[in-house]
Parts: C-alpha cells; structure tokens; sequence
C-alpha cells in the first residue's frame, strides 16, 4: 500500500483511504492520539500519508519494513507538526530518508560535526542528521511504543531534531515566531538546563532524564519526549518550559487530559 501511495500527488494522497487497522495502531501506539478531535485525526492520518509518499524508507542490511512499521514511525514523526504544518504546507523539507535497522547498532570510526547527532556512544538507538536522514533501530522504536506514556520515545526524540535543525542550526532552539520568543525560550530553556545540571552534581533524582544534560539539541529532544508523553508531569514540575514548548507546538495535551477527567497520574 505504501509503494501505491509513494506515487501520489500530494492531493491524491489525502484523498486516499486510509485502513482501519492503521487507525487502531495510532490510537493504541501514539501518544496523545486519544485525545484528538475526529478533524485532528483525521489530519493526521492525511499527514501520515502525504509523509509517506513523500519520505523514502528503508531497511538497512536487508531489513524488510512492514506497512505497520512505517505508519508507527510516521504517525509519530507527523505528531509534532500536526498543529505547525497545513495539508499543503512542505513537511520535515529537508527529510528524504527513514532509515531503519532491526535492532541498536555499532558504527565505528563515525566523526561527529554540527550536522548530526549521534544517540550513544558506539552502540546506537537511532540518530538525525540535518541534512535528510534520519536513522532507528527497530527494536527501540518498539521499546518506546510499547507505552506511550513513559516518557521514552527515540522516534519523537530523533524527529525533534529535525525541527531543531529546521532553522539552519541544531542548537536546541527550534524556529520560533518572533524575537520575543526566541527572548523567552532562551531565558526559559537556559535556567532549565543550568537547574538540570545542577540537580545531577547534586546527585538528586530529576524528571527530566539525564541524556537531556548532554548538550542543549538533546535537552530540548528529551522534553519534547517528556511533553508529548509526561505533559501533566511536565507542566506541573517545569511550568514555563511546558507553556513554551505547548506555544511551539501549538497544542496543550495536558489541558486536553484534564478536560477529558482522566485521573491518571502522567
Ligand atoms: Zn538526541
């Protein structure tokens, strides 16, 4: 189905059907899908399409990708722009290319410069590279869906860094609306940074995970895990980083949890 819908315009790829057990694989395997509206879904599932006909994926050392695969880690990656982007607005332009291996995998003798990002040392979960690629392993794709609510999850992580990278630099500062953003989002993502690091010399448990104190590019990619899986936890312990990260993403999942009377603690 996905070879058919590579082949589509983009008008023909949000016309096109979009089957029923792909639905249920959103709901179960994405975080916050429970809580859109009947039109975001559906805009999702558009998005999930067009970013299929639009993204090449492929299974590295002979790996064959399921349908179901792609349309968890494209669902995912179209989750944070589904309130950023229009149905005929570019999605992730400067993305050409999932690559996916079966499990973590070793790459030995890889440089390191300003235009990639590399989670763990030798054995790696996935990485982004600002110029069109970005690469997971399977096994961790699965080990981050298998909950979406534990505040883990390497394909929200790596697309993060894609929308990091969007503004010309993976600097952990994503295109903002105006100065006074960028004002407040440095104030606000600076302390929180600094208060995390400090948390850390003083050994204390932190919510934030420590990969996060890394360097500021996997700060901001492990709170946008946090806001999309943790977002009550997140809002109610780093408040000005949720209300910033909710104006970027222009969405407050944990409104919407409260309106919708869960009581589950998240
Ligand atoms: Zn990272």
């Amino acid at each position: 189905m996905f070879d058919w819908w590579r082949r589509l315009s983009r008008g023909e790829a949000i016309a096109a059907a979009f089957p029923a057990q792909f639905r249920e694989l959103i709901l179960r395997r994405v975080p916050c899908a429970l809580l859109l509206t009947a039109d975001e879904l559906a805009k999702l599932e558009a998005l999930v399409r067009i970013f299929s006909s639009e993204k090449t994926f492929e299974g590295a050392g002979g790996f064959a990708l399921t349908e179901e695969m792609r349309v968890v880690i494209a669902a995912r990656a179209c989750l944070l722009v589904l309130h950023r982007v229009e149905l005929d607005s570019p999605l992730y332009p400067d993305l050409d290319t999932v690559l996916v291996y079966p499990s973590s995998y070793r790459v030995r003798g890889q440089r390191r410069d300003g235009y990639v990002t590399i989670e763990g040392d030798e054995v790696r979960l996935g990485e982004s590279w600002s110029r069109g690629l970005v690469v997971l392993s399977w096994d961790a794709v699965v080990s981050g869906s298998a909950n979406p609510n534990d505040g883990h999850d390497v394909v929200l992580h790596e697309f993060a860094h894609q929308l990091d990278a969007e503004d010309g630099a993976m600097d952990g500062t994503p295109e903002l609306d105006s100065l006074e953003r960028y004002s407040v989002w440095s104030h606000v993502a600076g302390k929180e940074y600094a208060a995390l690091l400090d948390d850390l010399e003083r050994h204390r448990k932190t919510f934030i995970d420590a990969y996060g104190a890394t360097n500021a590019p996997e700060f901001f990619a492990v709170v946008v895990e946090l806001f999309f899986e943790k977002p009550l936890t997140l809002e109610r312990r780093h408040a000005e980083l949720y209300a910033e990260l909710s104006r970027f993403f222009r969405f407050d999942p944990a409104e919407r949890l409260r309106d919708a009377g869960t009581g589950s603690p998240r």
